[in-house]
């Protein structure tokens, strides 16, 4: 299938077209709360947005975190920065999860709504950017992952989320997360968009040493692997859906076949184990001196200064520093953080294992999505267990890919490819291969031509 971006260049675009589409939305912004700061006036040209935890030159960029209220970063991302050198339009910052923190997208001031219904959540922390994606007909989002944040709120809001191997695209500019697991990515309605939007921002950065240029690969695979772990509480409506969907694969000629991985259900553990040591430092520079949001009142004493400082960062993120600063502290570190770094690199030899065989297949998600007060009621562990389809091949920085293969109702259920490291077009192929015969559907289509 042709990307919108081709089809977008081709078509006229009527007088105050790109007036319209700004009216239309901000309704839709009203409505549903996708971003956190938009354009006073539309520039011509294919638009992409920006999740709040990327710099943009001159935009208020906050990772939608109090604290950070009112930073404005004095230069571009190096994905902005290559978005725009090839004439993609700027349109927006798009609502998060804190810091990346949550799976719903509702850890944030007036939070986005699914487009699709907004009783239910979009699914995080990506999740203005995915909301964008569903509205908007010609339009991409830069988004990114730690832990599942693309394919999360690409599966619930029915759109393409892709995320890349660790280290092909510049995190210069990302307000880190956990610097070893977070990814820049893309979201869009399809996987020919998602592999033009990727060449233009992959490749090596001489701000951010750990980007390479690698040559990417599109090797296909035939055989696809369903990882018996993985397939553990999943609601049994996905689990039916995603029965039809490989018997599906199968008549087009895919093998299924099972296999188990060791260890690969700690994966959840040893990730909130490492995302919040990691996390725990990065916040450390947000005093209340350098960045966002100032404490004027210097009279007070030390604690009295920095508890006033800290005391706005959220619940979620009061929680990781404390639990990260725990993990990582001497008496223990040996008992979880090494210890899940070597269940890291475990994992990595495992799953690469069973990847260089065929591709790895699953619902993105074990749930449909809940409504809003359904996921805000519950526990912090319930809702981390929540990632245990995502968090894998983030942990181990394989590639990997969300699209939409069936429908509930409204809602669509999103399945989640992962391939090897730097194989990341086999992906796109795999997804534009579904496309051909399979129509996504989308309920506004803002900026239609
Ligand atoms: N839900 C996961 C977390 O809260 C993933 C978030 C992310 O990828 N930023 O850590």
């Amino acid at each position: 299938m042709r990307s919108s971006i081709d089809e977008f260049e081709e078509k006229e675009k009527p007088d105050g077209y790109y007036e319209r589409t700004l009216k239309e939305l901000s309704d839709m912004n009203q409505k549903f709360h996708i971003f956190s700061r938009m354009p006073q006036s539309m520039e011509h040209g294919f638009q992409f947005s920006v999740k709040d935890n990327i710099c943009v030159d001159g935009v208020e960029s906050s990772a939608s975190a109090e604290i950070l209220e009112g930073y404005v970063p004095p230069f571009d991302a190096t994905a902005v920065e290559r978005m725009r050198g090839r004439g993609f339009s700027f349109i927006g910052k798009t609502k998060m999860d804190e810091f990346g923190f949550g799976t719903f997208g509702i850890n944030c001031a007036e939070h986005p709504l699914n487009p699709i219904n907004p009783e239910y959540v979009t699914g995080g922390s990506s999740a203005g950017a995915a909301a964008a994606t569903a509205v908007m007909k010609y339009h991409v989002a830069i988004a990114e992952s730690t832990g599942g944040s693309i394919s999360c709120p690409a599966a619930f809001c029915g759109v393409v989320g892709f995320t890349p191997t660790y280290g092909l695209v510049s995190r210069y500019g990302l307000i880190d997360y956990a610097n070893s697991l977070d990814k820049i990515g893309i979201m869009a309605r399809r996987s020919a968009d998602i592999r033009h939007v990727f060449d233009v921002i992959k490749g090596s950065d001489r701000y951010d040493t750990t980007c390479i240029d690698r040559e990417v690969n599109a090797d296909k695979r035939t055989k696809l692997i369903i990882v018996d772990q993985l397939m553990q509480n999943i609601d049994q409506a996905v689990l039916s859906a995603f029965d039809r969907f490989t018997s599906k694969l199968e008549s087009r000629g895919y093998e299924v076949v099972h296999r188990s991985i060791p260890f690969i259900e700690k994966a959840i553990p040893a990730y909130y184990i490492i995302s919040t040591a990691e996390a725990s430092t990065n916040l450390a520079k947000y005093t209340g001196f350098k960045y966002g949001k100032k404490t004027e009142d210097f009279s007070q004493g030390y604690n009295e200064f920095f508890t006033e400082a800290r005391s706005s960062l959220g619940t979620e993120a009061k929680r990781r520093v404390i639990l990260g600063t725990f993990v990582r502290s001497a008496s223990v570190k040996s008992k979880y953080y090494e210890k899940a770094l070597r269940l890291r690199r475990m994992l990595i030899e495992a799953m690469g294992n069973v990847l260089s065989e065929g591709f790895i297949i699953s619902p993105t998600m074990p749930i449909m999505p809940p409504k809003v007060e359904e996921a805000a009621g519950l526990d912090p562990v319930k809702a981390y267990s929540m990632d245990s389809i995502t968090v894998p091949p983030n942990l181990a920085g394989f590639p990997h890919i969300s699209f939409p293969y069936d429908y509930s109702g409204d809602f669509p259920m999103g399945a989640q490819l992962i391939t090897s490291h730097f194989n990341d077009y086999a992906l796109m192929d795999f997804a534009g291969a579904w496309e051909e015969d399979f129509e996504y559907r989308f309920k506004y289509n803002v900026g239609s031509l």
